[in-house]
């Protein structure tokens, strides 16, 4: 065995999928990766995954990115031209999380959409687009975010997603997914992923995330656009050489760690659930529709991060996203048992606090 097994942990780690450590056969397939220079288009093993992943996503082409922010940064990049305004709802990650990218990098304005638990209604979105006037910037992109993180992971299901890129579309903006985690939108939402991205123009997904590779993002769009993206993502740094070792992973992910995205969501469910009878906890079971449990913490009780503190001790990590509200992500290395284990010792800390 070169790796250890997703039971060997001494503790339970909800902080994020994020944290999911390579199987053993992704381990091996890296170790006997076929590599190259990928600057040079030249390493075998990035390019199956390239084409793998167009395939699955339905798109022409595709591009192995160090990050989802990466990806996201330069598909913006891509996109925009400077002085650009680009629509995105108010949670998002590109604009909550990726360090000013947009106005950094693109020289865009951004311009946010409130939406309803992280989803937008396409006539805010109809709304927001602006009309051809000297003094007004160009819209120019409408980026939407499926699942979404901040509201929870919630689901955009596709006709939605289809309506709201058509309102994009016939005012001449083009459309990016952020689908860091879309392979958990469209099996929560039971149908192929590339069903959930055919109306966007591109896509970004993790590969690190539920999916479980160490490493890597994928974008994906037409073969006009990823030949567009070559170039934002050398300037961005993001030109690998020998990649296709974390390539290697990202076959596997794609290959074997999609199908079981189910049972992360079922331990969601049961956790939400058993949270919802908890005094001290408001959930709204409506919003638990993939693998995040995102839930309110009672101030009259304890703050999130004391009531985590006890939870640290008895063996479960978990994170506060504000200080009365805490998130839990389920992933592969969290099991059904284990969820049973941090029920116990939130009932724990909750009867002797
Ligand atoms: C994690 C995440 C990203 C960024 O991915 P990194 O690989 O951490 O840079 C982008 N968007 C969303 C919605 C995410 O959850």
């Amino acid at each position: 065995m070169i790796c250890k097994e997703a039971t060997d942990l001494d503790y339970i780690d909800l902080r994020s999928d994020t944290v999911t450590r390579p199987t053993e056969k992704m381990r091996r397939a890296m170790a006997a990766a076929e590599v190259g220079d990928d600057v040079y288009g030249e390493d075998p093993t990035i390019n199956r995954l390239q084409e793998l992943a167009a395939e699955i996503l339905g798109k022409e082409a595709a591009l192995f990115v160090p990050s989802g922010t990466m990806g996201n940064q330069a598909c913006l990049m891509a996109h925009t031209q400077r002085g650009d305004e680009v629509l995105l709802e108010e949670q998002a990650h590109i604009f909550l999380y990726e360090a000013g990218g947009a106005a950094l990098l693109s020289q865009c304005q951004t311009r946010t959409i409130p939406g309803e638990n992280g989803i937008l209604d396409p006539d805010q979105v109809r709304d927001a687009i602006r009309g051809e006037n000297i003094h007004f910037p160009r819209s120019s992109l409408l980026c939407l975010e499926n699942t979404h993180n901040r509201a929870g992971g919630t689901v955009t299901p596709p006709e939605l997603m289809r309506e709201l890129a058509g309102v994009a579309h016939s005012a001449g903006l083009k459309v990016h997914l952020d689908g860091a985690r879309v392979f958990n939108a469209a099996c929560a939402a039971g149908v192929p992923v590339s069903e959930m991205v055919d109306p966007v123009d591109s896509v970004q997904f993790c590969l690190s995330k539920g999916l479980a590779a160490p490493v890597g993002s994928i974008v994906a769009g037409s073969r006009a656009f990823i030949d567009r993206c070559l170039g934002t993502r050398k300037i961005l740094g993001g030109g690998m050489r020998q990649a296709g070792i974390l390539a290697a992973a990202g076959i596997i992910a794609l290959e074997e760690m999609v199908e079981r995205l189910a049972e992360d969501h079922e331990n969601a469910r049961q956790l939400a659930e058993a949270i919802a009878e908890m005094d001290p906890f408001i959930v709204d079971l409506d919003t638990v529709q993939t693998n995040i449990v995102a839930f309110d913490v009672d101030p009259e009780w304890f703050t999130a991060a004391d009531f985590l503190a006890e939870m640290g001790k008895r063996g479960v990590r978990a994170n506060p996203v504000s200080p009365q509200r805490i998130r839990l992500v389920t992933h592969y290395e969290v099991s059904r048992a284990n969820i049973e284990t941090t029920l116990e010792a939130m009932n724990e800390v909750i009867s002797s606090w």
